[in-house]
């Protein structure tokens, strides 16, 4: 059985993780999809496709998992949204989406759709950690170590910073 998770990852953290790791226990292959990809250097979505793949990718080499890591961007058309992965995905049975618009999209099509079980959502979560870095708080806890080397790497809190700063 091929399983499906969709995030926009910005960034990965460790709820992201566990969720991967547990729903791996359940399926034969995990297809996880990095949402948004066209999406990057804004606020809310700091991060390239790119460095969220790797993030991913760097994370989960440690684990003896089957997986694919597809980029796809969104489309402004939510009633076909669903057929739009269909047409860029392997087949896939199950879905798994704790985000309400991805869970009425499948389930209207048809699909089996599960809710992963949250892991410390207040803190886990990409709006907070997007948060800390805006406010020097602790964000690296957070994450995995592999995804702290590729967001300091990157400049990934000065971006933010930048970004959040007023016109001049
Ligand atoms: P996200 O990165 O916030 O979350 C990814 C998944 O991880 C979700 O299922 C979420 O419930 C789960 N999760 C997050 N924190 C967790 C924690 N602490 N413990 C356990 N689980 C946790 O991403 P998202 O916003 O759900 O991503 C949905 C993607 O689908 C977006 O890129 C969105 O644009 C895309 N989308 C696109 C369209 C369209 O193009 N028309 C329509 C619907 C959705």
């Amino acid at each position: 059985m091929r399983g499906l998770v969709v995030g926009r990852f910005q960034p990965f953290h460790k709820g992201h993780l566990n969720v991967i790791l547990d729903i791996s226990k359940r399926v034969d292959e995990l297809i996880i999809v990095v949402g948004s990809a066209e999406k990057s250097h804004t606020l809310e979505n700091p991060f390239t496709a790119g460095e969220r793949i790797e993030m991913i990718y760097e994370t989960l080499k440690k684990y003896d998992l089957n997986y694919l890591i597809i980029p796809i961007k969104d489309i402004e058309y939510n009633s076909i949204w669903v057929s739009y992965l269909e047409s860029l995905l392997p087949k896939f049975n199950i879905i798994y989406s704790g985000n309400p618009l991805v869970r009425v999209l499948f389930r209207e099509r048809g699909y089996k759709v599960e809710k992963p079980i949250m892991f410390n959502r207040n803190e886990y979560s990409g709006k907070e950690i997007r948060r800390r870095m805006l406010n020097d708080e602790d964000w690296e806890s957070l994450v995995p170590g592999e995804v702290v080397k590729i967001i300091k790497r990157v400049n990934g809190v000065e971006r933010l910073k930048e970004l959040a700063k007023d016109d001049y």
